[in-house]
């Protein structure tokens, strides 16, 4: 009897708290996701900014003081289902908003941890993602929590509840199409990439009204299809820029072009444009479409209240390797001859690093970021890599049987130089923190045919470690010169996001398990903390009561387990694992 009396208390002043957080409880507006890098008390958008730049200028964690920093609590994803968490939490009023595998999402209060509600996506079994079920983020909007999920939906929930708002279908997942990364919102649309190029789907971004679900435009990414714009209901061609189809694909492989851009998207405020990255060209044996492949493995740049492409700047023309072009646009100002250059920066799969003139999408310089690059030998006065090659894997049709084209060991392999996990720009360094990988690929190709909702890939391949004793590379860059200034080496590939402070502090995971907070000019080691399981999450920072937070989701998985070949052997014993941590300076 006593024991149900306590309970009755507890849940009473939960009750009280609820209620207190609810009074406070303010909607997200445009104005708080256009200023959410600047406002510490608060993280309202994916990339801790609209530009991505994963820069906070918070300070009281900085050099002097982080040894002093621990763990205040610590929060299960729960399930037997766990795999990878690449997941970049929200925090609005004391509440912290987290997706996690499987398509669910958390709320819970940042304060203690304690869980305030959690939604689980009712999964078909025929869902097709490629690689691991997981999840980057949500994006919230007015009182809604907008998530996409792996049968490539895009669900709001109401942030006090975790009930459905309203839910719409971006694409048939039985086709292939998936959704894993956060989806942005801008001027109260919320806009959406899908993954799907290892099937043959055709890329595409669209946005929706976030308030209710309402479609606004549609973006194809694969020249020849036409975008779309609907106006009171009513769907209308939206004009050029879709290009014509057979231009820069043969026949009618353009109808399963891929290019899908998984990864979401920036947005930059002074452009007012979208930047998206795009994946392969479908399938991946280069040999069955001859021509560049319009607009795979590229950036891209669209008017957000269209969905109208202004610029795009294709990383790897006629891609043979499935470097995917979809790694995110961070948009930065640099001073040249006194003059302010607005400038976006990429780290592409591909292993080159491009500085663009975001206003135009031109090529400002480009140069290596990994230690070895195979493929091509160099970029020209365009950015257009110039290709070795005797390093693209052969054609199939060459080959006695017609059955496996001759193979070649391709660096980087096409896990990347880098991958998804979202790199940070420094305003105080002015450097970019690049989370990269050295590892090559023995690769062939094969013919394939298209066939809706299957594998198209067309090749073979293995990944292999460039080096013993490394992999991963957490690199500091320096975009107006391609210097790296510093390096950190890790055992295990790097495969979690990056985030740096004004407190001279780069933070990073590593599959080791450790979260590592680095002194941002001297990469010096200046914290470690054993999270328990891998980290491939995406760090943030924030101030609340007065004080400075830092969280990060723990939980091995994502493409590396799935696709590494010998580096998967390598990372078999590491232990898979679901939570959220949160760090903080005794008082
Ligand atoms: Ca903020
Ligand atoms: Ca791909």
């Amino acid at each position: 009897m006593i024991k149900t009396k306590k309970t009755k208390v507890l849940s009473l002043s939960m009750m009280v708290s609820l209620a207190l957080t609810g009074m406070a409880n303010a909607n997200v507006t445009n104005k708080d996701i256009a200023n959410d890098q600047m406002t510490t008390g608060d993280v309202v958008s994916y990339g801790l900014g609209l530009k991505g730049q994963r820069y906070s200028p918070l300070e009281k964690i900085n050099t002097d003081t982080v040894t002093e920093m621990r763990p205040v609590w610590s929060f299960s994803l729960g399930g037997e289902k766990q795999r990878g968490q690449e997941s970049q939490p929200m925090i609005k009023d004391g509440v912290m908003y987290i997706s996690g595998s499987y398509s669910r999402v958390f709320a819970v209060d940042a304060r203690t941890g304690d869980e305030l509600w959690q939604y689980d996506a009712r999964l078909p079994d025929g869902i097709m993602p490629c690689c691991d079920v997981v999840n980057r983020g949500v994006a919230l909007y007015g009182d809604l929590v907008i998530f996409g999920t792996l049968d490539a939906k895009l669900v709001a929930l109401n942030k006090d509840t975790g009930k459905v708002v309203w839910k719409q279908t971006v694409e048939d997942y039985k086709a292939g199409y998936s959704i894993t990364a956060a989806p942005i919102i801008v001027k109260g649309k919320v806009i959406t990439g899908v993954a799907g190029g290892e099937f043959g789907i055709v890329g595409k971004v669209r946005a929706y009204d976030a308030k209710n679900g309402k479609i606004a435009w549609e973006r194809p990414t694969v020249e020849g299809h036409m975008g779309y714009i609907w106006k009171n209901g009513k769907k209308m061609d939206n004009g050029i820029s879709g290009g014509k189809a057979g231009q820069t694909w043969p026949g009618d492989l353009w109808k399963s072009g891929g290019a899908a851009p998984w990864n979401g998207g920036t947005y930059d405020a002074d452009t007012d444009l979208l930047f998206f990255g795009t994946g392969n060209p479908a399938p991946w044996n280069s040999h069955l479409r001859p021509g560049d492949n319009f607009f795979s493995s590229s950036r891209l740049a669209i008017d957000p209240d269209t969905g109208k492409i202004a610029w795009h700047f294709q990383t790897t023309p006629h891609d043979g390797w499935d470097y995917d072009g979809v790694n995110e646009l961070i948009s930065f100002d640099y001073k040249q001859n006194g003059k302010t250059v607005k400038a976006a920066a990429t780290a592409d799969r591909n292993g080159f690093f491009y500085v663009l003139n975001r206003e135009n999408g031109d090529f400002i310089r480009g140069f290596p970021f990994v230690d070895k690059i195979s493929w091509a030998s160099g970029l020209d006065k365009n950015g257009r890599p110039i290709y070795i090659d005797s390093n693209r894997p052969g054609n199939p049709a060459d080959s006695k049987d017609g059955k496996k084209g001759s193979q070649v060991k391709a660096t980087p392999s096409f896990l990347g130089g880098k991958n998804w996990m979202p790199m940070a720009y420094s305003q105080d360094t002015e450097l970019f923190y690049v989370p990269s990988n050295e590892w090559s690929m023995d690769i062939w190709n094969e013919p394939t045919a298209y066939k809706k909702g299957s594998a198209y890939l067309g090749a073979g391949f293995t990944i292999k470690a460039n080096n013993d004793d490394f992999i991963g590379v957490l690199r500091a860059m320096d975009p107006k010169t391609g210097e790296e200034v510093w390096r950190y080496n890790n055992y295990a590939p790097l495969w979690s996001g990056v985030l740096a402070t004004a407190g001279n502090l780069v933070f990073i995971g590593n599959p080791e398990g450790y979260l590592l907070g680095l002194n941002a000019k001297s990469g010096d080691v200046e914290y470690k903390f054993n999270t328990g399981s891998g980290i491939v999450g995406s760090p943030i920072t924030w101030e609340m009561d007065g004080e400075q937070y830092i969280s990060v989701l723990s939980g091995w998985g994502g493409a590396v387990p799935l696709w590494g070949g010998d580096v998967a052997k390598r990372v078999k014993n590491f232990n898979q694992g679901g939570s959220i941590w949160t760090f903080k300076l005794p008082k």
